[in-house]
């Protein structure tokens, strides 16, 4: 038994009782409420350091359910988020009151290996896409732990080992299933609601709710993987060698980065780990540089491996439930001031769970034009993540101190960031974030959403509407 709490609208209002009773029932999914069972699974992100409690939590499994969802919300002026994968770090699937539109549900992944494309569900998660795609030798951009959903990682860009030779995951976007805010099911592609299409690669959960995406794919096979770990005494050797290693690189080493760490006896040590997505004789020879220009490493496992491997390398550095806080960047350069700046504060790191990571973004990511899509951060840069990560709630204000402190500090070295890699309470940065395409973006919201319905995400103000 469990007492049914008021669902208020966004005036305060609290929404007739007999109105969520037929919105239940127009349902094939689940609607849950505080204290019922499946409502706290349901209401599970990756981020423990975010808790919200939506009044309702709709449990989608069919696009009429997305349907019925957006037009409650709408009708009733709730307050709406979408959770995709629930992997947010601002924790931006769920919403405190309101209904939460749950499509974790929204399985399933259809391969066309001769055509070499891949529909899934909004609620698939990387790794479940990679399984389906590699039984076929392909693969496409997608995140590097596997259990990032994704919709939303696509939505802002997506990042991943891939990139070098085949862009952002939303370059890879063919096609988009979206429910609108005024409830239509619309496709957008390159035919069909283009402008719609644009944004959507790149602007997030802004314009609907996405139910299906379709990928291209790519022939990926063995590739080279893991990772070389000196003590962080060797840090600022390690990031000046990377600084000038990964100019030379080709398109074949996707992403390269370099990242201080905790091993799990509790000691902190740097590590470099590329990926390589091609012949492996010739990955050996070209990261060998890796193992001989540095000091003699701790630890060396860089090896072939396979690209599911590769994938979920990280997942146990990056499990769901702990407290974390991200600050997050690009730069230009690994500079003398950015690498002293990056020593002095990886030295005293409070948790053994943060990680920090610079990362090389390269090759055909730079190759599509600021413009092509939403996504705007096409120049060859590092992006640096402060990833404060710790378990004690207790320690949540120093550990998120530290990041900010850290993050003060290169500022002002910094040039914009990644959507996706931001933290609760960082609106001043948004703009930042869709660089010159957010009048663009503007434009489409006013056109798909100019009552702003989808504002829990980095959100795109439409000007038509009071928000
Ligand atoms: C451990 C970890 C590793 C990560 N690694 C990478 C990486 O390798 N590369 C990278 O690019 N990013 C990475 N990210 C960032 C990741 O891209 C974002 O967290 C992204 O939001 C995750 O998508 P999700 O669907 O899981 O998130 P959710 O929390 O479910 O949703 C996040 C936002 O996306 C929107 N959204 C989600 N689904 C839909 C949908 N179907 N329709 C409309 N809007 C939707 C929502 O509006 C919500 O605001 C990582 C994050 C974490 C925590």
């Amino acid at each position: 038994m469990f007492a049914e709490t008021s669902v208020l609208n966004l005036e305060g209002q609290r929404v007739p009782e007999s109105l969520i009773q037929d919105f239940k029932t127009r349902l094939r999914g689940r609607l849950l409420r505080p204290g019922m069972d499946g409502y706290e699974d349901s209401r599970r992100i990756w981020n423990s350091n975010v808790v919200k409690r939506p009044s309702l939590i709709a449990r989608c499994i069919g696009v009429a359910d997305v349907v019925n969802s957006v037009n409650f919300a709408r009708r009733n002026n709730v307050l709406v988020s979408i959770k995709g994968g629930g992997h947010s770090i601002a924790g931006l699937g769920l919403c405190d009151g309101g209904l939460t539109i749950d499509l974790t549900s929204l399985k399933g992944v259809s391969v066309d290996p001769v055509e070499k494309t891949a529909r899934a569900g909004a609620g698939v998660t990387w790794g479940e896409f990679d399984h389906e795609a590699q039984l076929h030798g392909l693969a496409t951009t997608g995140g590097e732990v596997s259990t990032t959903g994704i919709s939303g990682l696509t939505l802002g860009g997506g990042i991943g080992w891939l990139l070098g030779k085949f862009g952002t995951s939303c370059d890879n976007l063919i096609s988009a299933d979206v429910v609108t805010a005024d409830g239509d099911f619309l496709t957008a592609n390159a035919d069909q609601n283009k402008d719609l299409f644009w944004a959507l690669r790149g602007g997030g959960g802004n314009f609907g709710v996405v139910t299906s995406l379709m990928y291209k794919l790519h022939p990926v096979g063995r590739v080279l993987g893991g990772f070389v770990a000196w003590p962080t005494a060797k840090t600022s050797e390690v990031l000046g060698f990377l600084q000038d290693f990964a100019q030379e690189l080709p398109d074949e080493v996707g992403k390269i980065g370099a990242e201080v760490i905790t091993t799990r006896d509790g000691k902190p040590i740097v590590i470099i780990r590329p990926g390589y997505i091609g012949p492996i004789d010739e990955g050996e020879r070209l990261l060998a540089p890796i193992r001989r220009r540095i000091a003699k490493p701790l630890y060396d496992n860089m090896r072939p491996m396979t690209y599911e491997a590769l994938q979920t390398q990280r997942d146990a550095y990056w499990p769901w439930g702990k407290q974390n806080y991200f600050k997050s960047g690009f730069v230009d350069d690994l500079s003398d001031g950015f690498i002293e700046t990056y020593r002095a504060h990886t030295e005293n790191v409070p948790s053994p769970h943060s990680q920090i990571a610079v990362e090389y973004y390269h090759g055909a990511y730079c190759r599509a034009r600021t413009d092509e899509v939403a996504y705007p951060h096409r120049q060859k840069a590092w992006s640096l993540a402060i990833g404060a990560s710790w378990v004690d709630s207790s320690q949540s204000e120093r550990n998120i101190r530290w990041a900010r402190d850290f993050w003060r500090e290169i500022e002002p070295l910094s040039g914009g960031v990644y959507v996706n890699f931001m933290s609760e309470g960082e609106d001043d940065r948004i703009r930042i974030a869709y660089g010159k395409n957010y009048p663009r973006l503007v434009s489409v919201k006013n056109k798909y959403d100019p009552t702003n319905l989808f504002r829990v995400n980095e959100n795109v103000k439409p000007t038509v509407a009071s928000s």
